[in-house]
């Protein structure tokens, strides 16, 4: 039986089934989408929708941790219901992101194209998907092309 008040437990967790999580900006959903090409992390596939854009889901590996770019897996369908409802174990960490884990023990190794060249690749995505998000909204027209 485990002691009450011992050691604490880790703090990243990958699942907590029924728990109400709030999605991520679009913002953030939109340059996950760009920058994982709509293919999902773990097993890399994707298909397009009506519209012509990839259909995704966001995971975040922590519901506590909010939206940052380390904090969220764009996945499939099918890995997302595993992510939430399978045995996750033998999270692989570098630098704060997920590298690889197994899903009822079956490895996976998470696609992390930002890892390479670090969080300045991040910051300047970030910088430019909010310059176009105000952009949109303070310019005459909005995205309309300039001509
Ligand atoms: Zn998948």
């Amino acid at each position: 039986m485990a002691a009450q008040g011992g050691s604490p437990a880790r703090r990243r967790v990958l699942a907590q089934p029924g728990r109400r999580r709030e999605a991520p900006p679009v913002s953030i959903r939109i340059l996950l989408g760009a920058l994982h090409e709509g293919r999902c992390q773990l097993c890399g596939f994707t298909f397009l929708k009506r519209d012509g854009q990839p259909y995704y889901e966001v995971h975040h590996l922590d519901p506590d941790l909010g939206h940052h770019p380390k904090n969220l897996l764009l996945v499939c369908a099918n890995c997302h219901a595993q992510l939430e409802q399978a045995t996750v174990t033998g999270c692989e960490y570098v630098r704060g992101w997920l590298v690889s884990l197994e899903i009822n023990g079956v490895f996976f190794s998470v696609r992390q194209p930002l890892l390479a060249d670090g969080d300045a690749l991040l910051s300047i995505a970030f910088v430019l998907v909010f310059a176009s998000w105000w952009a949109a909204r303070l310019l005459p027209g909005g995205m309309a092309p300039v001509r």
